[in-house]
């Protein structure tokens, strides 16, 4: 069997146009979707993940708002300009840029974003809602993972799903929403004993972990949906998944590249939040 390749950059265009179309009722409604980025420092790659969601925010018809500080900004600059937007009612969607520079402490920063603001889905209360099942803003990796499964109709009642890596913003989240859709999920970390003893058996298997190219095909059960949100770079320089994909892609039924998989989808679901959060605020408006 050689798996078929879930699309992230054509299910991006299809969801990012659903989004500019409710952002244009928005705007015409007085409540234009507005995201606020802030980039602490010069990292590369930040400055990149940034433009690319600021340019995503404006091919949307959002308004989006930039600011940039040196490394060696005091912490509480950043803490006084969130306190700024968030009580700025023209401003939906508030982000900061991860990782910061060390004399940052990062939950200090993420958890001073209102939670009505908390675009990426980071803020303790959100993750608590989504842990609970309630309405909250949900983590974009994981969010983005969901609505590719939902796009090939994916069952996850019943499915044996597999997440590798427990990390906050994308390992825990996504083992929590894909049990809220009837998934049974184990979850793989570094203290696993048997990997491959555990993602033989999965029906979907989600590799989120940061080892270029550790999910081999003889790990993967036959008609498996893989999933790879690793972003690593191989030996040769060149963007790679966690997952193996040439000898991954015999085994499976269908399959995320990288790039092209995940990734299209993180900035989409961001743009989701931003025009759900504007969309919740004129509505509170509208009823006070
Ligand atoms: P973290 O480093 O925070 O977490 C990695 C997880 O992998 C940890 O839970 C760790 O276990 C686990 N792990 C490490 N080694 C092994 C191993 N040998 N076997 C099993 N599990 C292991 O990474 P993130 O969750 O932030 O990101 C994961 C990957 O996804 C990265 O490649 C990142 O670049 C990518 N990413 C991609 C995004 C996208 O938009 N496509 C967005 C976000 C991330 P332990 O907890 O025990 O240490």
């Amino acid at each position: 069997m050689t798996a078929r390749n879930i699309d992230g950059n054509a299910l991006s265009a299809k969801v990012r146009e659903e989004l500019a179309q409710r952002a244009a009722v928005l705007t015409a409604q007085g409540a234009q979707p507005c995201l606020a980025v802030i980039l602490v420092g010069e990292d590369p790659a930040s400055a990149v993940y940034v433009r690319n969601k600021v340019v995503g925010c404006e091919k949307a018809g959002f308004r989006s708002l930039k600011y940039t500080y040196p490394a060696d900004v005091a912490p509480q600059e950043v803490l006084a300009k969130i306190a700024e937007l968030n009580a700025d009612a023209s401003v939906h969607g508030i982000l900061v840029q991860l990782p910061l520079p060390k004399q940052f402490n990062s939950e200090e920063v993420l958890e001073a974003i209102s939670p009505e603001k908390d675009v990426d889905g980071f803020h303790a209360v959100n993750f608590g809602l989504l842990l609970q099942g309630r309405k909250s803003f949900y983590p974009c990796t994981p969010w983005g993972v969901m609505k590719m499964l939902e796009s090939e109709n994916i069952q996850l009642k019943g499915a044996e799903a597999v997440v590798i890596g427990r990390s906050n913003i994308v390992g825990k989240p996504m083992a929590v929403m894909l049990m809220s859709k009837g998934a049974t999920v184990t979850i793989c970390h570094s203290q696993t004993k048997d990997l491959a003893f555990h993602t033989k058996r999965a029906d979907i298997v989600v590799a989120a972990v940061g080892r270029a190219k550790m999910i081999t095909g003889d790990m993967i059960k036959p008609g498996a949906v893989v999933i790879d949100v690793g972003m690593n770079r191989d030996e040769n320089g060149k963007l790679c998944g966690d997952v193996d994909f040439a000898s991954a892609r015999e085994v499976a039924s269908l399959i995320t590249p990288v790039p092209g998989g995940v990734g299209p989808m993180t900035i989409t679901m961001l743009l989701a939040n931003t025009v759900e959060s504007a969309q919740r605020a004129l509505e509170a408006k509208s009823k006070s």
